[in-house]
């Protein structure tokens, strides 16, 4: 038998040191599933040659490798700065400015316009993912901030601003975030990544906007801010995705409270079958090592076992030095786990919603049975791919494989655990479909003769309706 694919995927950042045909081939083939393109840097231009190049690749060796475009959202940065970078003491006060310029030791440009009326003094401002910390002394509430420097550091050009302390007044799809999102429509991009979601109607707005341009995008909806954690619930509601975007929820958020809530978002997740993606600093040391320290493979391996769908790559692959050695690190430590003491097979209960209740019922027994008869695969005849987000949500340990005649669904199913995807379209008698595809599985070496594989199906198979039909197959 072939070595079979990991449950957990991977989701990894494109950048200058990736964005190559060769560098990504071999991370493809080194477990990478999904590809981040992320709109907080880059041109067009350069996504253009990336998106392209993906596509390309995914042609020429039948891959369906996915792209998760990630807008940037009301990110605050700081402007340049001279020669790249100021050192700053401790105790030293500098202004915060909103009219553009080049930044020094006296004052520093900000994007956000707002800053000086939504401060007050005494608040406490993070900037370079919380590397340097500075409180306000005083704003003249119209374009200037000046602000003590807390602990000595240097500051580089167009670093990241969180206010954790401030409520800020600023839209969550700014014009920039518009004009990616057009961008990446009409690249039909599968998957588009919402950064700083505070609300459920964030998420319920980017969706109205992908519905009226047409696409079939799904959203992932990046929790990052302390109010996505109050609304966390009515966010997952009406997301198709979620992102634990550690990176700046840790310097949002208490950094202690993250371990939790990372493990509480992931519960949520999977018992609606929404997938979960856990990304920031996984293999942070990657960047310039060819090893990962010891917490961090623990970091991965604990993500794992927490039961996220996917694990992400930011800098470890867009600017890091070891873009493949980062992936195999990353696929040996899934591969591991899930052959080790993972907790496979949750049997959540089913929310009782009318429409769905039978078919999302035959694929809990679907999961169910293939506990029980030690099964090797499930398979799944899907055109929305409905049923396989319901079965890979209860992490069986037979892995699942969709059948699909619905080329859109190929690339994004990909960041489903465990899940694979073939291209099918002949669907005839529901016992000649389902001999032909447990073939399909036997001949490429996905299972062996005398498997045993749970079939799920809708019948009449012709008609394409929800599942209702489980067969227990041998191979
Ligand atoms: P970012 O999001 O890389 O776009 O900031 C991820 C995170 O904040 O963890
Ligand atoms: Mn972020």
């Amino acid at each position: 038998m072939k070595e079979l694919h990991n449950r957990t995927k991977i989701v990894a950042t494109l950048g200058p040191a990736s964005a190559k045909k060769e560098v990504l081939i071999e991370m493809i083939k080194a477990g990478l599933n999904v590809c981040r393109i992320n709109f907080s840097h880059g041109k067009h231009e350069e996504h253009q040659f990336t998106i392209d190049l993906i596509r390309e690749i995914n042609k020429e060796y039948k891959f369906n490798v996915g792209i998760l475009a990630d807008l940037q959202g009301p990110k605050i940065r700081i402007g340049d700065m001279e020669n790249n970078g100021v050192a700053f003491e401790t105790g030293d006060v500098v202004n915060i400015v909103t009219t553009p310029k080049l930044g020094d030791k006296n004052s520093i440009y900000i994007t956000y316009t707002a800053f000086p009326k939504d401060v007050n003094a005494g608040e406490v401002f993070l900037l370079d993912d919380g590397k340097m910390q500075m409180r306000v002394l005083e704003t003249n509430k119209i374009d200037t901030v000046k602000a003590e420097v807390l602990y000595s550091g240097v500051l580089s050009s167009k670093k990241g601003v969180n206010l954790p302390f401030t409520k800020t007044s600023t839209p969550s799809l700014t014009d920039k975030d518009r004009e990616d999102l057009d961008f990446a429509l009409k690249n039909n991009i599968e998957w588009i990544g919402l950064s700083f979601v505070r609300e459920a109607q964030d998420i319920i707005d980017l969706k109205k906007i992908i519905a009226q341009q047409g696409s079939i995008a799904k959203v992932i909806a990046k929790i990052e801010k302390p109010e996505a954690i109050e609304n966390i619930d009515s966010i997952i509601d009406v997301t198709d995705g979620v992102m634990v975007a550690r990176g700046d929820l840790g310097v949002e958020m208490p950094m202690e409270e993250v371990p939790l809530l990372q493990k509480q978002i992931v519960k949520k997740c999977t018992t609606l079958a929404k997938p979960v993606i856990i990304a920031t600093q996984m293999m942070d040391s990657m960047v310039t090592n060819p090893r990962p320290t010891r917490a961090e493979a623990n970091d991965v391996a604990n993500s794992v076992l927490d039961g996220a769908d996917a694990v992400m790559l930011s800098n470890e692959t867009s600017v890091g030095t070891y873009p493949v050695i980062v992936i195999e690190s990353m696929s040996k430590i899934i591969r591991n786990i899930e052959a080790g003491m993972y907790p496979y097979y949750n049997d959540s209960q089913i929310e009782e919603h009318p429409e769905t209740f039978l078919a999302d019922s035959v694929c809990n027994s679907a999961v169910y049975l293939a506990e029980k008869t030690n099964a090797e695969a499930i398979i799944s005849m899907s055109w929305s791919g409905y049923s396989a987000y319901q079965i890979a949500s209860q992490r069986p340990k037979a892995r699942t494989y969709v059948f699909t005649a619905n080329r859109d669904l190929m690339n994004s199913i990909g960041l489903i655990w465990g899940v694979k995807v073939f291209y099918y379209d002949k669907f005839e008698t529901t016992d000649n479909t389902i001999k032909e595809v447990n073939n399909i599985l036997k001949e490429q070496g996905f299972v062996n003769e005398g498997d045993v594989i749970i079939n799920t199906a809708s019948t009449p198979i012709t008609e394409k309706g929800r599942t209702n039909t489980l067969k227990v197959s041998i191979a």
